[in-house]
């Protein structure tokens, strides 16, 4: 079955068709700058050379529109019609305690994402829209919606609840959510596959720009480090991650900063960038650490501990441990910020083998063979997993 899958922010898409037989990528590209000038397709139909069409784009609609054109496009196209497409799945970044797996999109689902506006201003109705216009685009096509959200419903109060007035949490649903849950899911079950063991106890460590860490208990998600919003967790490359929260009001009065800006502080230019003053990406900050920049260094030292706490505070949760897997650009990529993260755990008897460590973005046991718990490399594929759940809802 072919699957369309989209994943929509306010002013980019992603997009993939999926053989979900061969699980083969048959096409998959990202519309930039929606709205906005200068805005543009890349298209890189398997196979065959990237594309790219620069084209008006002033909303999702005419997106969705060219990126169907390009699939059936006489030159560059996988598809002889888009009848192929079977199904559509959309990302969903919030389904609120409500969706705890992925729906078919009927009004009913769709004011149920609507719901949960508040709890992703900005996400939410970016996915809304390209969910409206896939709908007019390919009326009789299902779609389903699959939430970053619902991996993490399995979670319980004690690891949700915030230490605040508990009347915030019935009054505007202030818990935690956390994100990335469709990655966690899937490289939760990717271990398992891997190890051979179904009720897989695992800390998977999804690194990548937004990071955050989740502990997998028998496969569901009992805890994770991002919060109400991808704010909360570990230093990111941007977001500051955990602060202590009275640094608000005093850094809001000194430098006479609205909510807006403060959010927009901390969300944007805190983090890695923040600490190092150079850069978000992990490869620049690995550079400048190697040419003695002390606040790279600074800041791939905290990072590196902070995950190596999560982790550490995790197992607390657990009686037995099978594995700790990395996963998304850092935790794929970085052997350097892997190792630096492992020895921490030293303590604890999970050692890393340097040289089966030394590669990047491969399915991999990564740690020694005396290890107390086996530690992973497993690419991630969000995709992949949206096709899956798409294909199961729609059949
Ligand atoms: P997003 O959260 O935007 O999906 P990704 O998972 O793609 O992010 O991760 C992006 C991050 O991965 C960037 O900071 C980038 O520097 C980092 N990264 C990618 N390749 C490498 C590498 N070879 N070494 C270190 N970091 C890398």
């Amino acid at each position: 079955m072919k699957v369309l899958v989209i994943n929509c922010g306010s002013s980019s898409l992603k997009f993939q068709i999926i053989d979900t037989e061969t699980e083969e990528v048959k096409a998959k590209g990202l519309v930039e700058r929606i709205g906005i000038d200068n805005s543009r397709l890349k298209y890189e139909p398997a196979g065959m050379d990237e594309v790219e069409i620069f084209n008006d784009i002033p909303d999702h609609k005419v997106a969705i529109k060219m990126v169907l054109d390009a699939l059936v496009d006489e030159n560059h196209g996988v598809l002889e019609s888009l009848d192929e497409i079977e199904a559509a799945g959309h990302r969903v970044v919030n389904g609120g305690e409500e969706f705890n797996k992925s729906v078919l999109i009927n009004d009913e689902a769709l004011e149920g994402i609507k719901r949960y506006i508040p709890l992703a201003p900005l996400h939410n109705p970016a996915n809304i829209e390209g969910i409206l216009a896939t709908k007019e685009l390919m009326p009789n096509t299902p779609m389903v919606a699959v939430f970053d959200t619902s991996f993490h419903t399995t979670m319980e109060p004690v690891n949700y609840i915030y230490s605040i007035p508990y009347e915030y949490y019935e009054k505007y649903n202030i818990r935690r959510y956390g994100a990335h849950g469709t990655s966690h899911r899937y490289v939760a079950m990717r271990t398992a596959e891997i190890l051979g063991k179904k009720d897989i106890n695992v800390i998977v460590c999804h690194l990548g720009n937004g990071s955050s860490i989740t502990a997998v208990k028998e496969g569901k998600s009992i805890d994770t480090s991002m919060g109400m919003t991808p704010l909360e967790g570990v230093t990111m490359g941007t977001r500051s991650g955990n602060i202590d929260p009275a640094i608000i009001p005093f850094l809001g009065q000194k430098e006479n900063l609205s909510y807006e800006e403060m959010d927009n502080l901390l969300n944007k230019k805190s983090g890695v960038l923040g600490i190092s003053g150079i850069s978000s990406d992990f490869r620049d900050l690995e550079d400048a650490a190697a040419k003695g920049n002390e606040r790279a260094k600074l800041a791939l030292d905290i990072f590196a501990s902070d995950v190596a706490k999560y982790i550490g505070m995790y197992m607390t949760e657990f009686e037995d441990l099978d594995a700790i897997a990395f996963t998304a650009g850092v935790g794929e990529n970085s052997a350097s910020m892997r190792e630096a993260i492992v020895e921490k755990l030293a303590i604890a008897g999970i050692k890393i083998d340097k040289q089966e460590n030394d590669m990047r973005g491969k399915e991999k046991i990564v740690s020694t063979d005396d290890s107390s718990v086996k530690v992973l490399v497993v690419p991630t594929n969000e995709e992949l997993m949206i096709a899956l759940d798409t294909v199961e809802l729609a059949k």
